[in-house]
């Protein structure tokens, strides 16, 4: 330690000496034309000795990390010309990268790994399978200080003579490219020499440098993970499309729009989870039980109520009817209309151009994978021995069941709670964490709970299911809580926990396509896999897992793949919409109010009740609230977040202003149609604007008036 810590003192004195004495100076690009004709004379004078000196201050820079190594790279042109300035640069430097890193290595990585194992572990994993690789591209385009390169791979296992001559071999083109500009610099005599053709291709070479290295390692990662495979001489398809859910069927489209020849392989029903076991059965199956609860809550009108005679199989048409009536949009026959090859089959990827179905290989450019996700079922003991439910299997239940519980406090999970209780089942609800729908603010978790509970329905978060016991022929969960395990019986178990993304059995192990730490395809921010003719989109990819996302990321994906050889566009994840729709339904776009604060960024916040807007009284809806978080002291929406009915409609509004940067004082010089509920959001930007008004301007005004009166 006494020695570390020697050394360490060591290295920041002669950082300090280095400072102190403004020896930054001399590494200045003037100082180094001032002085070219005297350096140029002493190296004529003392060859061997100026090398010398060069090579070990050179040395010496890069080992303490100090700023300069580019101008000294330069200086090396300027004095000794091309072929001997790459010689001595690319020795000194790889050897003052390679102090650096063993720097780093003595004093700060047994402490660093210690603290950080686990991380630590994963790194090494990494450095070892693909560590030269990635130290090369890192070399190659110097997209990071190199003195940050060097000290962060001290912390690795790297061994010390791969990190040397990967590390020379990979700055060598970089350092051939300033060498060659400092040559140049020398050749600058007056200042039309500055429009020397050789000057400017100098100049042209910097710049192109770095676009020309990302390019030779995009192609170097892609023919390593491309060599096992023949490519194809030709192909029957442009791209083919894997699943037909929101993100296969839009990346489809796109590809038949632009007259490119593409192919969709459905294995199971068009349409995807969406339109059969997703969000279309479960709004059909919400609107028959608002209805139920609108019969017995009648009374509020004027209107006898009564209790509803739910037939649950006739619900179950409605919901089916839903389905068939919305059909027609995903149909295989609108599809080929649309000019896209549609086959019914289980796709099987068998190399990055070829996917089989039906027993028959077609060949591709470029493949999106849309394959979707599933319900996640937690490893609950004696779950399988009951038929638990889950969004998948939900939609064929005939029998309504009259006590249900619901696992999970997620959108899915409350949507289904609160629909089932409305219609009838006893239903409670199980949560393993503190509150409902977690990922918005806590009062809003709050005012559904205190909906649900006022509904009847019993809500036990902080409850972790343990197991599931059959006792006298009576199934029980069993649940684990702080007050000790609650026995709960049901008729039937629905499991709404999270979908967990379809990765498996279709090709993607055996090819190598890299997963996530969420167990999602990992994909760039092009959509592109490991594999860059291959794009994943939706609930596959994720990170969010919409229709609408599916469909926002099938743009990108598919404009990348038949386009990305002329360019290519990031997916734009800044404005992305979600409700539940619960009722209230809570819709949000943006931060919330407890991420601003996670993520200590500073924030105003503005709230409108709608208990307070007519329309919402006059339909018996008076509840909820518009919560817009601005910008401070600007009108700029950072986040909203909607709690009432019909909420997901009126968010539209400001995802349309958070898109296009349209700030509250528009939203509020804008006329919204009386009586609608959409004036709740005016309204919430006229809050913003009162809280904002010109006090001292008024008492002014104020006095004008008084003297107009006389
Ligand atoms: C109950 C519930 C309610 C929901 N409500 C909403 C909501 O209100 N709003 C919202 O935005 N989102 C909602 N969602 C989420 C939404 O359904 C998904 O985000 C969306 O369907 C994702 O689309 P996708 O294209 O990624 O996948 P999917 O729609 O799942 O489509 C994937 C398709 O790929 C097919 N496939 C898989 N592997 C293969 C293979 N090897 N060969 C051929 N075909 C294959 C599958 O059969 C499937 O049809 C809800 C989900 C559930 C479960």
């Amino acid at each position: 330690m006494a020695r570390k810590l020697t050394l360490l003192a060591v290295i920041i004195a002669l950082i300090a000496l280095y400072f102190v004495f403004d020896l930054n100076q001399y590494l200045d690009l003037a100082f180094l034309q001032a002085q070219q004709a005297s350096f140029n004379a002493f190296y004529e004078a003392n060859q061997l000795l100026t090398i010398g000196l060069y090579f070990v201050f050179y040395i010496a820079v890069t080992a303490l990390s100090l700023p300069g190594a580019t101008i000294m790279t330069l200086a090396g042109g300027a004095v000794f010309g091309l072929p001997l300035g790459l010689l001595v640069v690319s020795f000194a430097s790889s050897i003052g990268a390679t102090l650096a890193f063993l720097v780093s290595r003595y004093i700060l990585r047994d402490s660093i790994e210690r603290r950080f194992r686990k991380q630590f572990e994963i790194i090494n994993a990494g450095v070892e399978k693909d560590g030269p690789f990635y130290l090369f591209t890192l070399r190659l385009v110097p997209l990071f200080p190199f003195f940050v390169i060097n000290l962060l791979m001290g912390l690795t296992r790297m061994k010390t003579w791969t990190y040397y001559w990967v590390s020379q071999v990979g700055m060598l083109a970089g350092t051939a490219v300033y060498v060659n500009a400092g040559t140049q610099l020398a050749a600058i005599e007056r200042v039309s020499d500055i429009g020397s053709p050789q000057l400017l291709l100098s100049f042209a070479l910097l710049g192109l440098f770095p676009l020309v290295a990302k390019k030779t390692v995009d192609f170097l990662k892609a023919r390593k993970v491309y060599k096992s495979y023949t490519r194809p001489a030709g192909f029957d398809n442009n791209l083919i499309v894997i699943g037909a859910g929101s993100g296969g069927l839009v990346s489809a489209y796109i590809a038949a729009t632009v007259n490119a020849k593409v192919t969709l392989i459905e294995k199971h029903r068009m349409g995807g989870d969406c339109l059969n076991t997703g969000c279309v059965p479960s709004k059909a199956l919400i609107r028959a039980a608002k209805t139920a609860k609108e019969m017995r809550q009648a009374d509020r009108f004027g209107i006898r109520p009564v209790e509803p005679e739910v037939d649950f199989s006739a619900v179950m048409n409605h919901v089916h009817q839903a389905i068939r009536d919305i059909e027609p949009h995903d149909s295989v026959e609108r599809y080929e209309g649309l000019g896209v090859n549609v086959i019914q089959g289980e796709a099987h990827i068998r190399s990055p151009w070829e996917v089989e179905v039906n027993g028959e290989v077609l060949t591709t450019k470029n493949i999106i994978l849309a394959t979707g996700a599933s319900p996640a079922v937690p490893p609950i003991k004696g779950l399988d021995q009951v038929d638990y439910l889950t969004s998948d299997n939900l939609w064929q239940l005939q029998e309504q069941p009259k006590r249900l519980v619901v696992l999970g406090g997620g959108p899915i999970g409350c949507e289904l709670t609160q629909a089932f209780a409305r219609l009838g089942s006893a239903v409670t609800q199980v949560e393993m964490g503190q509150r409902l729908v977690p990922r918005e603010d806590e009062e809003v978790s709050t005012h559904i709970r205190e909906t649900f509970e006022q509904e009847g329905i019993t809500v036990l978060t902080e409850h972790k299911a343990a197991e599931v016991v059959i006792e006298d022929g009576q199934p029980f969960l069993v649940c684990s809580h702080a007050d000790g395990d609650k026995h709960i019986p049901f008729d039937k178990l629905l499991v709404a926990v999270g979908r967990q993304a379809n990765v498996t059995g279709y090709g993607l192990e055996e090819l190598g396509v890299k997963l996530s730490d969420r167990g999602t395809v990992e994909v760039d921010p092009f959509l592109r896999t490991n594999f860059p003719n291959i794009f994943a989109v939706g609930d596959v990819a994720g990170p969010y897992q919409f229709t609408h996302t599916a469909a926002h990321m099938a743009w990108f994906a598919s404009v990348n793949a038949l386009f990305g050889k002329f360019k290519k566009f990031r997916v734009d994840y800044r404005v992305i919409p979600w409700a539940t729709f619960t009722d209230p339904e809570v819709a949000r776009v943006g931060l919330s109010e407890q991420e601003a604060r996670d993520q200590h960024i500073d924030y105003e916040v503005t709230r409108y009740g709608i208990d307070d807007l007519d329309r919402a009284i006059a339909d018996g809806e008076a509840r909820g609230w518009v919560k817009v978080l601005t910008e401070p002291g600007k009108d700029k929406v950072i986040g909203a977040t909607i709690v009432g009915t019909h909420a997901g409609d009126l968010l539209a509004e400001y995802v349309a202003a958070m898109k296009h940067g349209i700030g509250l004082n528009k939203m509020l010089g804008t006329i919204h149609t009386y009586p609608t509920l959409s004036e709740a959001n005016k309204f919430a930007a006229g809050e913003w604007k009162k809280a904002r008004k010109p006090e001292r301007l008024l008492s002014w005004v104020a006095r004008f008036h008084r003297w107009q009166r006389g």
